[in-house]
């Protein structure tokens, strides 16, 4: 497995990977990799020949006082993990090569940014999709793979492919949980053992909606009561949102159906959390 930090030299192992005729896979991450990254990179590596994961802490996703700073990295266990998940270049850019004095180009999907994550971090999205976008362009990938542990994310970047006409094949992947239920994320490791406990009361609150849900309940309200009260047993969980929202187009709704995805952040302590379950899947 290669690290690849010129953006030059990625771009042109990929041409030429092209004109040989193989597929290329791309799985953006942030690093600190853990096995819901590397069920993405083994799918990928079914649907390519050459596989690409890239790390890169994208500056431009992160607003004023957010964890860009602090965020986790480990490039030596990141490199564990992609090249037994069957990595075979890892794209590590520098910011100062992806973001040079005067940049100037964003890309912004509009509509389906307004609402959960983007309600809270404004411009969120727009580095997302900025740095996605750039991604694409250099690594060429006929098919990219995201996790529905971010589905808001995941939505937007199949609106942005359809919108601008990219010739990538995007896949969305399960939610890996821990054992106990916890959604993995790199930013579980913020938190103290303590936290590690009440963050469960997301999982817990999603797992009781799809109960009900099961039996019969199709009022929002009273389903949003079931994550309310689950939520306000865990003393440091703080909600930033709860919302009940149409899987494809997350319009909001008030009655359920198998469609339905119930999206959630919380903050444990300063660790703001995201989950969400749609609840016809199992
Ligand atoms: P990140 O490094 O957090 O930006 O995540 C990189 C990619 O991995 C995104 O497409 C995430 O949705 C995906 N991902 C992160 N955590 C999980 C998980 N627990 N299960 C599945 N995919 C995940």
């Amino acid at each position: 497995m290669k690290i690849i930090q010129c953006i030059d030299e990625m771009q042109s192992i990929a041409q030429t990977a092209r004109v040989n005729g193989k597929r290329i896979a791309l799985v953006p991450t942030m690093g600190y990799l853990h096995q819901g990254h590397a069920s993405l990179m083994v799918e990928g590596q079914k649907r390519a020949d050459l596989l690409v994961a890239s790390i890169f802490v994208n500056p431009t996703q992160f607003g004023v006082g957010e964890d860009f700073d602090s965020y986790p990295r480990d490039m030596e266990n990141d490199m564990r993990v992609a090249e037994s998940a069957g990595v075979d270049l890892i794209f590590a850019p520098r910011a100062a090569d992806m973001y040079p004095v005067d940049y100037q180009t964003y890309v912004n999907v509009e509509k389906l940014t307004l609402p959960l994550c983007g309600a809270n971090r404004p411009g969120h999205f727009r580095g997302v999709t900025t740095v996605v976008a750039k991604f694409f362009n250099i690594v060429s990938p006929h098919v990219a793979l995201f996790g529905q542990k971010d589905y808001q994310q995941l939505a937007v970047i199949r609106q942005m492919v359809a919108d601008l006409n990219m010739p990538v094949e995007v896949i969305g992947m399960p939610i890996v949980r821990e054992a106990d239920g916890l959604a993995m994320s790199s930013r579980n490791s913020y938190l103290s053992p303590a936290e590690r406990v009440s963050a469960l009361c997301l999982s817990n609150s999603l797992n009781a909606v799809r109960t009900a849900f099961c039996k019969g309940e199709r009022s929002v309200a009273a389903l949003k009561n079931l994550v309310l009260d689950t939520i306000s047993k865990e003393r440091c969980a703080a909600i930033d949102y709860v919302e009940f929202r149409h899987g494809l187009n997350l319009a909001a709704v008030d009655t359920a159906d198998e469609q339905t995805v119930v999206a959630l952040a919380v903050k444990i302590g300063k660790t703001r959390l995201i989950d969400n379950r749609v609840l016809g899947e199992e």
